[in-house]
């Protein structure tokens, strides 16, 4: 018998998360830093690279990136765990603690790949809606967790694609009324006035079930590196530990953790720029055919209200700039989401935008 093996036949309703990586000149498509790392950073790292075994495996504890992260946000080391960007750390967190019989909690529209790793690892997704300012509705989130007592329920603050961060208070909420794992992810976190961290450093009710994750491709400059973490319990760090692969984090990209958190004020000053850039772009969206939303991290959602979101989208593409179509996300219905770039960056896809909203094709 020829022809090809068969897949997993669960696998074949999921289709991949992929932005196109199409060759243009203002890139402002999947959220990253539109800075390259200081140039000292790269100095060091090309210094440590003398200093690597190459001919040995790297620690697989990953000790001193892991107590460099501890120290930085006051934890202890053995509340870290590290891995390959985020998204493996969100991966090993469903494999120790989704599989079959068991349910995660999300609440629509958020990052997609709370609900695709859940499926790749054969969890069950429970989805509830946000209210229509895209923040969590408490009612919604007290239901759906009653009903379905998700062994995880993931918050994504501030919340991909929409923007806006949910306050301690909302997530101590859920901390008491969830009765699994609360996944708190935030891969934008540096960009809002608050975190979940707060509240796992202070104890406060249920924190041995939270969980904060954080990556640094984003404030840190270094997408390409793929390094992320969470901060939780140790027993959570354990769990993620039994199932990662031995040796999963390499150690080029242990070494450039270490090193890229010598540079605070350097992402520090990239926190304050984007930010800063961030207001600019919300209040000129706010002179154009457009709905948009309050935003605390380094992009906006925008709706057109007179031209549909993928003409608006060829547009910007068109004139070198590309962005995010999100028009075919559940509950994002002629959305465009625009990551916050360089001033002259965010100069170009302003002007690209008016004159696409202008046009009356
Ligand atoms: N979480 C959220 C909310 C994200 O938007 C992203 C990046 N798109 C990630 C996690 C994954 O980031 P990384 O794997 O690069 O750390």
């Amino acid at each position: 018998m020829g022809g090809p093996v068969p897949q997993r036949r669960d696998l074949s309703v999921l289709s991949g998360y992929h932005s196109p990586q199409v060759d243009v000149e203002v890139r402002l498509n999947t959220n990253e830093s539109p800075l390259p790392p200081p140039p000292q950073w790269l100095d060091e790292l090309r210094a440590e690279l003398g200093r690597i075994d190459f001919n040995r495996y790297p620690d697989r504890d990953v000790t001193e990136l892991r107590a460099d992260i501890a120290a930085f946000h006051d934890v202890d080391p053995a509340q870290v765990f590290c891995a390959n960007g985020s998204n493996e750390v969100l991966q090993c967190l469903l494999l120790a603690y989704g599989g079959a019989g068991r349910v995660v909690a999300v609440f629509e529209p958020t990052y997609a790949l709370h609900s695709h790793i859940a499926a790749l690892t054969a969890t069950g997704v429970v989805r509830g809606w946000r209210g229509p300012d895209h923040h969590l509705d408490l009612d919604v989130v007290d239901r759906v967790v009653d009903e379905s007592q998700p062994i995880v329920t993931f918050l994504c603050s501030p919340n991909n694609p929409t923007g806006g961060a949910e306050t301690p208070q909302t997530v101590a909420h859920v901390l008491e009324r969830a009765p699994g794992l609360v996944v708190v992810d935030e891969a934008y976190g540096q960009f809002a006035p608050t975190s979940a961290l707060e509240l796992l450093r202070s104890g406060a009710p249920g924190a041995d079930r939270l969980v904060v994750v954080r990556t640094f491709s984003k404030t840190w400059s270094m997408a390409a590196c793929r390094l992320g973490y969470l901060i939780a319990d140790r027993d959570v760090v354990d769990g993620c530990r039994a199932v990662v692969l031995p040796y999963h984090l390499d150690a080029i990209t242990q070494a450039a953790g270490r090193l890229a958190l010598r540079h605070v004020g350097a992402m520090e000053e990239r926190v304050a720029l984007i930010t800063e850039e961030r207001g600019r772009v919300a209040a000129a969206l706010g002179e154009m055919a457009v709905e948009s939303w309050p935003s605390d991290a380094n992009f906006l959602l925008l709706r057109p209200t007179a031209r549909a979101a993928t003409d608006v989208w060829h547009d910007l593409l068109d004139a070198s700039v590309l962005v995010r179509d999100c028009s075919s996300w559940p509950g994002l219905d002629n959305c465009l989401r625009v990551t916050v770039g360089t001033p002259v960056e965010n100069d170009r896809f302003l002007a690209a935008l008016r004159s696409s909203l202008g046009s009356s094709a």
